[in-house]
């Protein structure tokens, strides 16, 4: 099935490693041409940069802090200027810092919305300049299913991804007449970095209540972000599609 992605322009955020990574490489394999975002593993960045061009020769990575407007608004005005446009946006970049509500400390509360809620924020509004003038763009943001469910000990992950739930439905409205969609993709536990500090045993609690009884991998999460980021889901718009094996439902 043809998605319609080839010579579409994009930016993953956060395309470094873990989800992002499948995403990139996933929209490159589309005949995308992707530009990948991270802020301290350059290692990883090189590498994934390296598996972009396998594909079609295209693909690069920049390196800033999505809690840091001025630099995003600076990075996508370069791409803008060096490919000509861009379509896709998938705001991927995320941190997760745990805590019990009673115990959260204020600098990381101000830290994790910065960079999972501001930053996405910043960069959708210095994306959709240029997909505006295209008249096609879309707008992917990873929320959690957390974000929809809530968590013990999660309470300000939970609150930056909630948080993105409404800035999309709202962008969507905004956005919708000129042809730009955006929608969140939700995932639910995927084995990846962020996943793995979890004990055995909270990772044996958290499978008894998957009905699909397993985590999730980044290409199940790239999958719905490429099919959401294509021609193929024009009429999709405002949407939460979660990737969770049932979790919560
Ligand atoms: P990960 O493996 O920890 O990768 C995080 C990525 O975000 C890295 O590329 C990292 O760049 C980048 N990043 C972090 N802080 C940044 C900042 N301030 N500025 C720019 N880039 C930054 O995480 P993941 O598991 O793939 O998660 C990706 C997204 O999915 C996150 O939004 C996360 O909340 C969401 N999610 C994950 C899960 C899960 O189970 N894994 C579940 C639900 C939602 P560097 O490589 O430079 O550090």
């Amino acid at each position: 099935m043809d998605l319609g992605l080839s010579g579409k322009i994009a930016l993953v955020t956060g395309g470094s490693r873990g989800i992002g990574k499948a995403c990139a490489l996933a929209l490159a394999k589309e005949g995308a041409d992707v530009t990948i975002s991270f802020t301290s593993n350059e290692i990883a960045a090189q590498e994934t940069v390296d598996a972009l061009r396998a594909h079609h020769g295209k693909g690069e990575m920049v390196r800033f802090d999505v809690g840091d407007a001025a630099a995003g608004q600076a990075a996508i005005d370069a791409l803008v200027k060096s490919k000509g446009g861009l379509h896709v946006l998938v705001n991927n970049a995320g941190v997760a810092i745990d805590g019990l509500v009673m115990r959260f400390k204020d600098e990381d509360l101000e830290k994790i919305f910065k960079t999972n809620v501001f930053g996405a924020y910043t960069l959708s509004r210095a994306a959709c300049r240029a997909m505006m003038k295209a008249r096609w763009g879309r707008i992917i943001m990873m929320g959690s299913v957390v974000g929809e469910m809530g968590n013990t000990g999660q309470s300000a992950y939970a609150a930056t991804k909630s948080a993105l739930e409404g800035l999309s439905k709202s962008l969507a409205r905004e956005l919708a007449s000129r042809n730009i969609t955006c929608n969140v993709v939700s995932p639910g536990f995927i084995d990846t970095d962020m996943t793995k500090g979890m004990t055995e045993t909270m990772r044996a609690a958290l499978l008894s209540q998957i009905p699909l009884g397993a985590m999730g991998s980044a290409e199940d999460i790239a999958d719905a972000v490429t099919w959401l980021s294509s021609e193929r889901a024009r009429y999709v718009t405002g949407q939460v599609l979660s990737v969770n094996g049932g979790l919560y439902m």
